[in-house]
């Protein structure tokens, strides 16, 4: 498959050369030349085939030419495995009741939904890296659910040196032992005395400088616009449309969403050719994709903080991919769209172009207390303890009941004991905790606290990296 940057569309890349580099030399996002159309009676075959099989039919078609197939079927079979996914089904659907039904995607490593991506990506890296016997620096910066699942997901990966930054005493107590309990030679931790913002900072001047800087090795980034993250979570679109029959009755997806990188994966799953009736972006009050539908204000505000952290964000990243193809993969508009954007901090699309897009979207925000309520509520109906994120999609799902047809999926982006304070705000208490959840509380950490200076940063990575 044949990839392009949505904003030039005259270069085309393969699919190593995409994983590898992240986001297109030009700044914008890589996407496929075109989605890949299946016929109904191909996604029938699908019906019955087991989680990993399915990942199996479905990676393939976006990756089958930059990796042989039977290594292909082991990384999937190693990657969506009962040890590491720890539910026989994977991705196991639970209905509340007729109508609506959570979609538990949290019983990885990590315990949120960005690990379906994370660890498949670990592996490829490591294929990749071998075939070429190179060897890489991965770094990332994270206020809490990317950094530990990038980490789980690179942690067994021989060929790399991961160095996450996070913000010095800012992220929650669990997040933070998430990732400075792993303890391994080649995964670094690194506390900045700053905020989030001042970790991304550093990030991106590394990159932007690392010719000057002379690290010995490629330098790779973990963020959330890799075109293989959409591509790991395809595939429970599939699972459970197919699942719920989707050929015989209208299906909904409700999606906690921040950079808009998974309800994307189900848009392009649709795109594919999945039935699906309505995609719901459920936001906090960080709601610029909420005012986008709605009004077609896409409008840059302050980032406010909210009992649903992973979905604090002030833009969404991924959104630039649905834009594009929204624009007919109009490359130049795309650009000009984007560095309007960057200069004014505000966007809009022609009427015609937002009909379009809420054909497919509608979109609904949750405030804090919103979001409490809708814990309890479902607690009490339904003995569920559900997290503050996918609490924003089952009020959402709620909010459009009475006018979209058939079933919702709720996507559960995260295992609720991940988030204590919500828990104890909502006087829900939290039978069940994960054993590695568990565990971790007591486990040796190590990390490094280090100042929010980039020179400091660069040598800490350069004396710690392997042959560096
Ligand atoms: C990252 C995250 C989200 C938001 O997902 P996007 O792909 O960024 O839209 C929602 N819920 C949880 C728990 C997350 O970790």
């Amino acid at each position: 498959m044949e990839y392009i940057s949505t904003r030039d569309k005259s270069i085309k890349y393969n699919f190593k050369e995409i994983f590898l580099s992240g986001l297109a030399p030009d700044g914008g996002l890589f996407v496929p030349v075109k989605y890949p159309a299946l016929s109904a009676e191909k996604i029938k075959l699908f019906k019955d085939l087991s989680y990993p099989d399915l990942a199996y039919e479905i990676c393939k078609i976006f990756i089958a030419d930059k990796i042989e197939s039977k290594v292909l079927k082991e990384i999937i079979d190693k990657t969506y495995h009962e040890t590491i996914f720890q539910d026989k089904e994977i991705a196991p659907l639970k209905s509340l009741d007729k109508r609506f039904y959570l979609l538990e995607l949290f019983h990885g490593p990590t315990h949120a939904f960005k690990d379906f991506a994370l660890q498949l990506m670990g592996h490829i890296l490591d294929y990749f890296l071998n075939e070429d016997s190179k060897k890489a620096i991965i770094i990332g910066a994270t206020s809490g659910d990317t950094g530990s699942a990038a980490i789980s997901g690179c942690a067994n990966c021989k060929n790399a040196d991961i160095f996450i930054l996070h913000p010095y005493n800012k992220t929650s107590e669990i997040q933070r032992k998430q990732m400075t309990t792993i303890i391994q030679d080649n995964v670094f931790n690194i506390a900045i005395k700053g905020n989030f913002d001042d970790a991304q900072a550093i990030v991106k001047h590394i990159f932007k400088q690392q010719e000057n800087i002379k690290f010995n090795k490629k330098l790779i980034a973990v963020n959330s616009i890799n075109w293989a993250r959409i591509i790991g979570q395809i595939i429970y679109y599939f699972y459970v449309a197919l699942k719920l029959d989707c050929y015989n009755q209208e299906i909904n997806f409700s999606v906690p969403t921040g950079n808009f990188g998974d309800i994307f994966a189900g848009y392009v799953a649709k795109k594919m050719g999945l039935p699906i009736n309505k995609l719901i972006i459920a936001t906090n009050k960080n709601d610029i994709l909420s005012r986008f539908l709605n009004k077609n204000q896409y409008d840059k505000k302050e980032l406010l903080e909210s009992l649903s952290p992973s979905m604090d964000i002030q833009i969404s990243s991924n959104f630039e991919r649905l834009l594009f193809d929204a624009h007919a993969n109009d490359s130049d508009k795309i650009a000009a769209l984007m560095a309007k954007f960057h200069d004014t901090g505000k966007l809009s699309v022609e009427p015609d172009i937002l009909k379009n897009i809420q054909n497919n979207f509608l979109s609904s925000s949750s405030n804090d207390s919103e979001i409490i309520s809708v814990m309890q509520k479902i607690y009490k109906e339904f003995n569920e303890v559900i997290d503050p994120h996918t609490a924003t999609a089952v009020k959402s799902s709620y909010d459009f009941a009475n006018n979209v047809n058939g079933k919702f999926v709720i996507l559960a982006t995260a295992h609720p004991a991940k988030f204590p304070k919500a828990l104890a705000k909502a006087k829900i208490a939290n039978k069940h905790i994960p054993d590695n959840l568990a565990n971790i509380l007591d486990a040796k950490e190590k990390f490094s606290i280090l100042h929010n200076n980039p020179e400091e940063i660069i040598n800490f990575i350069k004396s710690n990296s392997l042959n560096a």
